[in-house]
């Protein structure tokens, strides 16, 4: 059986953090703020992947009051992740994903990014799609109040 897992996340932008997107430091003037790295890619895959087997959310699996969990790189996050998937019979075949940032530009370091995830999770680059948007100055995206990504994962059981 195919299963397919759908992934959203979204996080501030704040001075003062890194920017982490798909495990790459992407140079910034603000970063990203949450629990973990705040690695809003790395999160919406994460998502996806335990979306494909019914697993609940990274929040269940990795609650961000759990003190282990704080300022962990989130491809770590991805490794217990595939894990799980792992553990239920599970393969992952695919990840298209989609970041959407006002800025910065984010073309030059897509395929880093993809590389860092493949890695991670153990597949060919070249079923990897990272592709960034921009929200062409609309809402609080537009307005460099945070990043948001989107992924979808094909996962073979
Ligand atoms: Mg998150």
């Amino acid at each position: 059986m195919t299963r397919v897992g759908f992934g959203f996340d979204l996080h501030p932008l704040v001075p003062g953090r890194p920017l982490v997107l798909g495990g790459v430091t992407v140079p910034s003037d603000v970063g990203l703020s949450g629990h973990s790295d705040a690695d809003v890619l790395s999160h919406a895959i994460g998502e996806a992947l335990l979306g494909a087997l019914a697993l609940g959310d990274l929040g269940r699996h990795f609650p961000d009051t759990d003190p282990r969990y704080r300022g962990i790189s989130s491809l770590a996050l991805l490794t217990d992740v595939l894990a799980l998937v792992q553990g239920r019979g599970g393969r992952l075949v695919n990840i298209d994903a989609t970041v959407l940032a006002q800025a910065p530009r984010l073309s030059p370091h897509l395929d880093e990014m993809a590389k860092r995830l493949a890695d991670t999770l153990r597949i060919p680059v070249d079923r990897v799609s990272v592709k960034a948007k921009s929200p062409e100055g609309l809402g609080l995206l537009g307005r460099r109040e945070g990043i948001a990504a989107m992924a979808v994962v094909s996962v073979e059981v």
